[in-house]
């Protein structure tokens, strides 16, 4: 539309002030120690936001030395866990508190529509930690009923210093996803924000330190991935890492803590999610859901720019109703609304950096070379930044480019399948397994795909619903381990047997 167009255009300016670029390390802001600093780009127009404090192997030494000794030494872990529930609910609330500059931060930074960032994504990550921070002081072990005459108990402990890495697509909601339980457990924390968005988790991070956390407890680290966050994940110091991004990266950072201690790692990677409307389904609905389970919504507000790791980026239509579902899906994308996250009512805003828009035309490109049906869309939104217009394909074969890999951005791949049996092997025949949508009435199908789907989570007549107590996470190459709900709490907790004789000896 040429009224968003013309947004584009003329940047909106978030009208905050960016306060703080630097690393914090043990409750201080400071430089990197190398004196180097890198700038983050405004997705819109990719003019620079601020340049940050670029984070490196010193300062990665320095940062788990802090988290170290905050662990080793307490307070953290020392404290009641009454008391450190506190502390997180209190930092909730100064989080919500500040929910618009946060939510700006977001936008400007990532470019997702700022409705999203301040009514959807900053709400959820202030109800998870509320969430976790209910769990601190429900933590217990069992006692075990043993053969013979021993008392047996197990204690449920943190692992230490933990090393969460994350990525650009959602940086304040992954960031709750691993700070919320590694703290609650009792765990210290230095955390690698993605290169492309570290300003919220810097602003945040000093909230949470107003709130009352203990010096060291926190650390967060800007800076790049080969550099900060191999550092991190080859750390000899660093008792569990947990990572989210692509799958290429999950495979190193999972070898770095191989090679260098051991440590556990959960992984949290890409996927290639079917979306499946089957012959019974309200086709009005399904295109609805299928396109939001695309381009990113929750609960239909139609938001993001298929930027999402669990996106339902294969859309399979049984055959008897699939002419009219591609008719509607066209007609859909064509209606969605693109243009300055700034502006209210914007559906999509730019893609996260050049290196992304540029990789999502080509794969465009590949589709229509490999004859796909280009239906709707297929260039750049506008002349400027990094728009691209909702991209919708029919016509999609299994083997195309499009339809294996994770392309990351608003294009939507549908193809036709005729029964279940096929359907069911089409979808798994992927590498791999993080979500799935199934559309449908008839409950019989409902449970025939839930069970025979190879995927970490299944969404029926519904897609994209996060709930801070539902785990989350992929079979196959989408990952290892379970983040959010009690799942999640595991991931931050080792078990300790405790044996005692009842009588002594
Ligand atoms: P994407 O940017 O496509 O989401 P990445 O997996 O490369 O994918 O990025 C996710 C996070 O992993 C970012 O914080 C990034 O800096 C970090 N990262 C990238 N390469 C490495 C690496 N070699 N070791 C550790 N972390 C890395």
């Amino acid at each position: 539309s040429t009224a968003a167009a013309a947004a584009i255009d003329e940047p909106i300016h978030p009208s905050i002030q960016i306060d703080h670029t630097q690393l914090l390390i043990n409750g201080q802001f400071v430089d990197a120690a190398s004196g180097k600093s890198f700038p983050t780009v405004d997705p819109r127009t990719g003019d620079v936001i601020a340049r940050v404090a670029e984070g490196d192997l010193e300062d990665v030494n320095r940062a788990v030395a802090a988290a170290r000794k905050a662990f080793d030494e307490g307070p953290w872990p020392k404290m009641t866990a009454y008391e450190r529930s506190r502390i997180m609910l209190r930092f909730a609330d100064l989080l919500e508190k500040h929910t618009e500059e946060v939510a700006k931060l977001e936008t400007w930074d990532n470019g997702k529509p700022y409705e999203q960032a301040a009514k959807i994504e900053i709400p959820m990550v202030v109800r998870m930690f509320r969430y976790y921070a209910g769990w601190a002081d429900k933590i217990h072990g069992f006692t075990v009923p043993a053969d013979g005459q021993h008392h047996v108990q197990t204690l449920h402990e943190p692992y230490g210093v933990c090393g969460l890495i994350i990525p650009w697509n959602f940086p304040l909601l992954l960031y709750s996803w691993k700070v919320g339980p590694a703290l609650a457990c009792g765990n210290t924390v230095v955390l690698k924000t993605a290169e492309q968005t570290p300003l919220s988790a810097i602003y945040v991070s000093k909230l949470f330190h107003e709130a009352g956390l203990p010096p060291g407890v926190l650390n967060v680290v800007s800076g790049f991935g080969p550099t900060a966050g191999a550092a991190l994940s080859s750390h000899m110091d660093v008792n569990k890492l947990s990572f989210t991004g692509s799958t290429a990266t999950g495979k190193i950072v999972l070898a770095l803590a191989a090679k260098s201690n051991l440590k556990p790692v959960t992984l949290e990677l890409g996927g290639k999610s079917p979306f499946i409307v089957c012959k019974d389904a309200d086709v009005d609905k399904a295109v609805e859901l299928a396109h939001s389970a695309l381009f990113f919504n929750q609960h239909y507000i139609h938001l993001l720019q298929g930027q999402c790791c669990c996106a339902g980026s294969r859309t399979l239509v049984h055959e008897s109703v699939y002419d009219e579902f591609v008719e509607k899906a066209k007609a859909r994308a064509l209606k969605r609304v693109v243009g300055d996250p700034f502006k209210m009512g914007i559906e999509q805003g730019p893609q996260i950096d050049n290196e992304q828009f540029k990789k999502i035309l080509k794969y465009i490109r590949s589709g229509i070379e490999s004859g796909a049906t280009l239906e709707s869309g297929g260039e750049q939104f506008g002349s400027k930044g990094y728009y691209i217009q909702p991209t919708v394909f029919s016509n999609v074969q299994d083997d195309m480019l499009i339809a294996k890999d994770e392309i990351f951005g608003p294009v939507q791949s549908i193809s036709k399948f005729k029964d279940l049996e096929e359907v069911v092997q089409r979808a798994n025949a992927s590498s791999y397994g993080l979500a799935a949508g199934v559309f449908t009435q008839n409950i019989e199908t409902a449970n025939t795909l839930t069970r025979a789907l190879r995927v970490g989570t299944v969404w029926i007549n519904c897609y994209d619903i996060f709930d801070a107590a539902v785990p989350f996470g992929g079979f196959k190459m989408s990952g290892q381990g379970r983040e959010k709900g009690i799942y999640g709490l595991s991931s931050y907790l080792q078990v300790k047997a405790v044996v005692t004789p009842l009588k002594n000896p």
